[in-house]
């Protein structure tokens, strides 16, 4: 197996003492699309910081298509392009020259580099201002243009840090195609996002951060599958006989008389208490059990993050 990226060990504490990443591993494979979803401050700028090696990380080790970026970093950065959140590139220059410009730190001639810079422009509609000064660009355009920039040397991984925050609709769906295409030639891609739905239309596989810590990593159906049950937690006045319960519900019993349930979204729970009824237990309480990546949103949804 190939990877795009590995992660082993890897720890950030910043001086003012929050633990940014705590013992982070994380395997990638070449050519997925992968999103790594988590809260505002879960550590994903910061992962993504080390890899380009604006933040220094504290220990463990990174490879990015093999090599390591302690030991073998020009090799590792010609592999990666990275699109961080901020926009960071000379407002006061114009769009192409900022492009070509970049392909120059990869030693790629300037003939070549021209050629690459009007392909990416013109693949990203920009090519009706790209020889315009590029603080006058929309935020959406100045996107675009960082997405370009990134791709200039053509990455075999390119990580999106947030791509889509302040991106309307319209071009958010543009740019989802571009990047779906540039993935489906080959480009391994990874996409930070807080925005669950983003990663579930675009990414084959997810690692959800929080924290600093990666508290869940698998594919995607997987994932969406897992969301679509609910879990109940009901406290009865006996113990259940669990062998007649109905099928649909997946039953266990936790502390004797408190039965743990998980059954598809939308269920009704008719027939469960019917058949409680028939065995002579009462319930007591019900309440909704929510999982580990349910809390994590609901704690987006509690801070006021709008959803797409
Ligand atoms: P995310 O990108 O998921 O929002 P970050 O990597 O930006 O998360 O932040 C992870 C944690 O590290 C947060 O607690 C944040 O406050 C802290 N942090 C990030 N950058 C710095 C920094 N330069 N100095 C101190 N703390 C930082």
């Amino acid at each position: 197996m190939s990877y795009a990226l590995e992660l082993e060990n890897l720890n950030k504490s910043y001086k003012a003492g929050s633990r940014a990443l705590d013992d982070v591993s994380l395997k990638v494979e070449a050519g997925d699309f992968f999103a790594l979803l988590g809260p505002n401050g879960a550590g994903k700028s910061t992962l993504i910081s080390i890899l380009s090696s604006l933040v220094q990380k504290d220990s463990g080790c990174v490879k990015i298509f093999g090599h390591d970026i302690d030991s073998d970093f020009a090799a590792a950065k010609r592999c990666l392009g990275i699109v961080p959140q901020e926009f960071n590139f000379n407002t006061f220059e114009k769009v192409r020259d900022i492009v070509i410009n970049q392909a120059g730190f990869y030693g790629i001639r300037a003939a070549r580099a021209a050629e690459r810079a009007d392909y990416l422009i013109e693949q990203l509609g920009l090519w009706p201002k790209r020889n315009e000064v590029s603080r006058y660009l929309s935020g959406g355009m100045k996107r675009r243009l960082m997405i370009a920039r990134a791709l200039v040397h053509k990455p075999k991984l390119l990580v999106l840090d947030e791509p889509t925050a302040g991106v309307d609709i319209e071009l958010r769906r543009s740019l989802w195609q571009f990047v779906e295409q540039i993935n489906a030639e080959g480009t391994s891609i990874i996409l930070t996002t807080h925005y669950l739905e983003e990663a579930e239309a675009l990414c084959r596989n997810v690692a959800i951060i929080d924290a600093g810590r990666i508290v869940k990593q698998s594919d995607m159906r997987s994932l969406l599958a897992g969301l679509q049950r609910e879990s109940f937690v009901l406290d009865l006045s006996r113990e259940p006989e669990l062998a007649s319960l109905p099928s649909y519900c997946d039953a266990k019993i936790l502390e004797g008389v408190r039965l743990e349930l998980s059954l598809a979204k939308g269920q009704a729970l008719n027939e469960l208490v019917l058949e409680l009824d028939r065995q002579g237990c009462k319930v007591l309480s019900m309440r909704n059990k929510s999982n580990r990546l349910e809390e994590l949103f609901v704690n987006l949804v509690g801070a006021g993050v709008e959803h797409v």
